[in-house]
């Protein structure tokens, strides 16, 4: 007799680590990793779940209980992906059961949901396939039948080698007519069949070739390939419009031609339907684009032709595309790498797209491509340790020089009351002139909404929201109070209910004030506004980058969303209308940040053509952050940043997790975080920051606390983690605490 066999089954499901289950003796031979079962779990009785691994038990174990079926006869996913899953469990500590949760397209989480498209295929009745009847059929039809005649010859004129034609594509034209192939049907000609076809569109390639590199170009494309003999992670840092794209494309059709696959990691897929639209018309059908809005269905189509197909194939995708299937992959690119939304911060596996992409190139023995102009710290410093090759892109594509920037002292132009609503003098000249000669401009901004807060004049009370602890953000368009953490409007109060007074006022500004102001200042001008208000609307965004793109719009007014990416001709001028506001913020990162909105949002002046010009309004002109950005000095910035990181210990010195702590009972919250301090003070002494409440400290009535852990280098972060996730079960055990919500956040951004 063989030994029983069991199978330890990912699940998903946040309470509990993989269970094990006995395999039926009836599904011996057809189970494999990487195959979706059904299983009994919690009462549930069909549950479904992934085959991990298989084992062979020494003894029969009477609890086990039994797999109940077999959903695939061939693995949904691959080993590689499974050790994926299992390296973004441990990293991140969450569970893998959570990783499958994520990574697992909808549609292939229960047996039924996905539904494959079906259409009509007509076929030419095997009768008539031969030439002399064929001949003799239409002889026939051309006298008695005119229509069908004309149908039929239609047919055979389209029909594949195997004798058939799509319907819709027969009845495509205008006269076609739908009552002549009934009769073709009815007379047993044509013959209907449904057939499932791909959801997947053929996207066509406009020009299958590749631009001439620059010289330059061509220097970095040998450089990067020098690089990979000796390491296979390249760091491109490359000024905004170097020609990063070009540089990709070419290392991407090389690798395509050795018939594999390739990552192309994108932050945001709504802003770069420029960069996708140049991808495609080289790439066309061997691409894929992968993006929150694809259906369910489509999903699940992608992930069997990634899985499935043999054939090269380019996916072009946000971060949940390092989850694909693939079986081939040879190449990852990681464009404007240093971008935060790479980085899920909710719900978990709080991933870095930029970072797990890494490891699945590794574990495909793939090369990778990280690219920016302005590299984080953190890939920086590995490319200076030399464990990245490093390559230098220094000039524009056609050697443009980057755009003049001009600083403006808010504070003097306030002084000398020159100061127009929130524009200085110099940027008012310089966007007259734009206007007059019929150029550009990007007016960067980060704050939506009208003014960020609105408070009593009297005694400033601020109206803040009842569920989350944050000042309301006044909304002129729908005149009304606004949270942005849970999107509840409320209307302004007439009176401060606090001193009785009626003086509401609003200070600070947002981009719709900003709006009105320039309709003040510029009457004439066609001005639109890009913030996530408007990105809720469905393609409002495109349209917009439509527009603007076709000089239909004068002035475009943003907030980060402007800087990642775009690519137009004809902006001659960029406004950074306070660059302080991204400076005074309580977080390490804030300088980092700063620096990387600035230098992005200046590249997007006078990229084709003419030299560009930028304007940067500030209260601080002297500020040693806005001298480096004002000569784009990248590697000063780098070092002054590293010295302070360096001088409060924070990464890339160390690594930082933060656990968090949720519930709406603010006791219970603070009894769990108080736990995990006292626990952890002895242990790491000055390395834990906390517990805290975080800036916004309560979300729609939950209570929130944050505890912070630094760990040094020389320490192990996999057994630190595991310490954690053993607290982490201690409290869940306890009736007290079980009901807080404890996560792990690994690399906070
Ligand atoms: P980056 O990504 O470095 O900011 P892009 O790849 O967007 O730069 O290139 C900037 C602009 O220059 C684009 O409009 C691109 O089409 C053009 N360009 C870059 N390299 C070439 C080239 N070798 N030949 C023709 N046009 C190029
Ligand atoms: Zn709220
Ligand atoms: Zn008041």
């Amino acid at each position: 007799m063989t030994a029983p066999l069991t199978a330890e089954v990912i699940l998903p499901v946040s309470f509990c680590e993989t269970l094990t289950y006995l395999v039926p003796e009836e599904l011996r031979e057809q189970i494999a990793p990487g195959c979706r079962v059904l299983v009994p779990l919690r009462g549930k009785q069909a549950q479904m779940g992934i085959v991990m691994a298989l084992y062979e038990a020494l003894e029969v174990n009477y609890k086990l209980k039994d797999i109940k079926a077999l959903v695939d006869h061939v693995p949904v996913m691959s080993q590689t992906q499974l050790s994926f899953w299992k390296w973004i469990a441990s990293y991140y500590a969450c569970k893998i059961g959570e990783v499958m949760m994520a990574a697992l397209p909808t549609g292939l989480k229960s047996e039924d949901a996905y539904k494959a498209k079906t259409e009509s295929v007509l076929y030419l009745s095997p009768l008539y396939r031969s030439e002399p009847s064929c001949q003799e059929l239409l002889h026939g039809l051309q006298t008695k039948a005119k229509k069908q005649y004309l149908l039929l010859e239609r047919f055979l004129s389209m029909k594949s080698e195997e004798f058939a034609v799509r319907k819709a594509d027969l009845l495509l034209l205008d006269d076609s007519s739908p009552a002549a192939l009934k009769a073709l049907i009815d007379k047993g000609i044509l013959e209907v069949q449904q057939q499932e076809v791909s959801r997947l569109k053929v996207l066509q390639a406009d020009e299958n070739r590749l631009l001439q590199l620059s010289p330059a170009q061509e220097q970095a494309y040998r450089e990067i390939h020098q690089h990979w003999q000796t390491k296979d992670i390249c760091l491109l840092h490359g000024v905004t419009s170097s020609g990063k794209t070009e540089i990709y494309s070419r290392l991407i059709k090389e690798v395509l031609a050795e018939n594999k696959q390739v990552l192309y990691l994108l932050p945001e897929i709504a802003l770069t339907t420029q960069m996708t639209q140049r991808l495609k018309k080289i790439f066309g059908p061997q691409m894929l684009i992968y993006h929150s809005k694809c259906s369910m269905n489509e999903r699940v189509e992608m992930w069997h032709r990634i899985l499935q197909e043999d054939g090269p194939l380019l996916v072009v995708g946000v971060r949940s595309s390092v989850f694909l299937p693939f079986t081939r992959l040879g190449l990852v690119v990681v464009d404007e790498e240093h971008e935060i939304s790479y980085k899920q911060s909710e719900p978990a596996p709080r991933y870095h797209a930029r970072n797990a992409a890494l490891m699945l190139a590794k574990m495909h023995h793939a090369k990778a491509i990280l690219g920016s102009a302005t590299p984080s710290l953190e890939s920086y410093t590995k490319a200076r340790e030399g464990r990245y090759g490093l390559v230098n892109l220094t000039q524009r594509y056609r050697d443009i020089q980057l755009p003049e920037i001009i600083l403006a002292d808010i504070n003097e132009a306030k002084r000398k009351k020159e100061l127009v609503a929130m524009f200085t003098p110099t940027l008012v000249e310089n966007m007259q002139a734009c206007l007059q000669a019929g150029e550009q401009i990007i007016l960067f901004h980060n704050r939506r909404g009208y003014a960020s807060v609105m408070s009593c004049k009297e005694c400033d009370w601020t109206p803040h929201c009842e569920r989350c602890d944050v000042p309301l953000t006044y909304h002129k368009e729908s005149h009304s109070l606004r949270c942005h953490y849970c999107g509840r409007q409320y209307p302004i109060p007439s009176r401060c209910p606090s001193c009785g007074k009626a003086m509401m006022a609003s200070f600070g500004f947002g981009t719709e004030q900003v709006e009105e102001a320039l309709h003040q200042l510029f009457p004439q001008a066609r001005v639109a506004r890009m913030d996530t208000d408007v990105l809720h609307e469905r393609n409002a965004i495109g349209q917009l980058i439509e527009d603007f793109e076709q000089q239909k719009t004068d002035i475009l007014i943003g907030t980060q969303m402007l800087t990642k990416g775009l690519d137009f001709d004809h902006v001659a001028l960029v406004g950074v209308l306070n660059a302080d506001t991204m400076l005074n913020q309580n977080d390490f990162r804030a300088h980092e940040r700063a620096f990387q909105l600035m230098v992005q949002v200046s590249g997007r002046a006078g990229r084709k053509g003419r030299r560009g010009r930028v304007v940067l309004q500030t209260r601080d002109p002297e500020q040693p952050l806005i001298q480096r950005v004002l000569h784009y000095d990248y590697l000063s910035y780098y070092v002054d940043a590293m010295k302070e990181r360096h001088t409060f210990c924070y990464p890339p010195y160390c690594y930082l997790i933060d656990v968090w702590f949720k519930h709406t009972s603010q006791a219970k919250v603070q009894q769990a975080a108080q736990y995990f301090a006292n626990v952890l003070q002895p242990l790491f002494p000055d390395m834990v920051f906390g517990p805290f409440e975080p800036a916004v400290a309560k979300v729609r009535d939950v209570h929130i606390q944050k505890l912070s852990l630094k760990i040094a280098p020389s320490q192990s972060l996999l057994k630190i983690k595991d310490y954690l996730c053993g607290l982490q079960a201690h409290l869940q055990k306890d009736p007290l605490t079980k009901q807080v919500q404890i996560y792990f956040d690994v690399d906070p951004l």
